[in-house]
């Protein structure tokens, strides 16, 4: 059958199995010459690409099971960001930060370095306190920071390389709510300003439509209990669609159509338990390229990328986003050599997006910036070993975990083989 990833741009013939269980899954991944496995599908790099098998855990039982001192809990690898946000607040417990929407695999999402934003909060992956996973001969496995501590480093951004992982130990916190502030402000303004903006709110970040000189900055802050907000999303989709669509037909029109739309008022409130005012619907289809710079070198590479698109008229469709996250120790991390500030170029899925990605990745690469493994870049593999120190080592467990290279596709095999 087809495969799909969720922007349509990525596509696979290969036949799709989903085990019910973890035996089942087990003898699929022994009997198997080549296999991906794949969670949500939200990548943008062919990750989860097979021309073979791809297996999805959306079948797999398993219940959530919360340690004593109620810091960690156990969970299945393949509940969604969903789901398991949804249960654990039914127990009193929450992710101290998630990203923007929720319906991607705890793996999946932990395999990619996927973050939020919040300048002392990391990735999700900074979260995982240990895994169960079958490995390439078929038989199950646990490891933490103590046991089999290399395969725990690369499993927590293992972009799906060393074995399926079944179970998820992830450190949470107590539940809490947030209130979300949405309003236009100046990009100059901000430029000043986002750095204290940082220090001030909990969670801070902003759009910027690179034709317009508003940006539309979002805060989260801690508030008083409540219930969840009656909307589900942070923006008007249908609006968003409709102008959308013109550009696609008229790209000439991109720059006036942004300015018109931020012309319009622009303000929002909503208030709720975190994983409920986290998380937007996003419905409408984007290709999406986002570079992980240092901090200090952020507002100044959006200013050139944003300056670039202006100069030439691009049609860039879709805003810019930018957040903050904090440093982490994991081997393939963008985040490990210090805090970051994560700037996501985005394209209408129905518009070009590959020329204007090729050309934005000169000025991310040049500014010292490393790629968001799930999101389009270039990478090749001498790129992956100037850019990531620990490559070797992780390349050499990968060697060792997997010798017949079982978890290996071409775009793997071409990094990390
Ligand atoms: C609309 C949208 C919004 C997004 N928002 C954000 C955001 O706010 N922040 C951010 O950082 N990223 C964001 N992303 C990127 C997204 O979080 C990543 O692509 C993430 O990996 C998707 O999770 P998934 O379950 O779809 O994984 P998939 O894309 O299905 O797989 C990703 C990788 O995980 C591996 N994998 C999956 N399950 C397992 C498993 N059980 N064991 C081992 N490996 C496994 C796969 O093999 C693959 O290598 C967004 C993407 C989209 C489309």
């Amino acid at each position: 059958m087809v495969w799909n990833n969720w922007s349509g741009s990525v596509s696979a013939r290969a036949a799709l199995a989903r085990p019910q269980s973890e035996d089942e899954l087990a003898a699929l991944v022994r009997d198997a010459h080549r296999l991906r496995v794949t969670g949500a599908g939200h990548s943008f790099m062919p990750l989860c690409e097979s021309d073979e098998l791809i297996v999805s855990l959306d079948d797999m039982p398993g219940e959530i099971s919360v340690a004593s001192d109620r810091r960690t809990v156990r969970v299945p690898a393949g509940w969604s960001i969903r789901k398991l946000t949804s249960v654990l607040c039914d127990h009193g417990l929450a992710l101290a930060n998630q990203g923007d929407v929720n319906p991607q695999s705890l793996a999946g999402a932990m395999a990619t370095g996927t973050h939020g934003t919040g300048a002392d909060l990391g990735s999700l992956a900074t979260f995982a306190r240990g895994f169960r996973f079958i490995d390439a001969d078929g038989e199950a496995h646990w490891c933490d920071a103590d046991t089999h501590p290399d395969l725990y480093q690369a499993q927590r951004l293992s972009l799906g390389l060393f074995g399926v992982a079944t179970e998820i130990e992830v450190a949470v916190v107590p539940a809490f709510h947030l209130a979300e502030r949405i309003e236009k402000r100046r990009w100059v303004e901000i430029r000043e300003s986002y750095d204290a903006l940082t220090q001030q709110h909990r969670h801070v970040e902003f759009w910027f439509f690179p034709h317009s000189d508003d940006v539309i900055l979002k805060t989260l802050d801690p508030c008083d209990p409540c219930d969840p907000p009656p909307s589900t999303t942070d923006m008007d989709e249908a609006r968003f669609r409709r102008i959308l669509d013109l550009s696609a037909r008229l790209p000439f029109l991109t720059p006036l159509l942004q300015r018109l739309m931020m012309k319009s008022g622009i303000s929002g409130r909503r208030r709720g338990p975190a994983h409920s005012i986290f998380p937007s619907d996003r419905t409408i289809r984007f290709e999406e390229m986002e570079y992980e710079m240092p901090r200090a070198a952020g507002l100044e590479t959006l200013e050139e990328v944003v300056g670039w698109i202006r100069k030439r008229r691009l049609p860039v469709a879709f805003p810019f986003e930018y957040r903050v996250v904090a440093a982490d120790d994991i081997w393939m991390s963008p985040m490990n050599a210090g805090p970051v500030a994560a700037i996501s170029m985005h394209q209408y899925a129905n518009m070009p997006w590959q020329t204007l990605f090729e050309e934005a990745e000169t000025i991310f690469r040049g500014a010292g910036g490393r790629p968001h493994w799930a999101k389009r870049h270039s990478l090749t593999r001498a790129d992956v070993a100037a850019l990531y120190p620990m490559t070797a080592r992780y390349i050499a467990v990968r060697r060792a975990a997997d010798p017949a290279g079982k978890f290996l596709n071409p775009h793997l095999e071409s990094l990390f083989a």
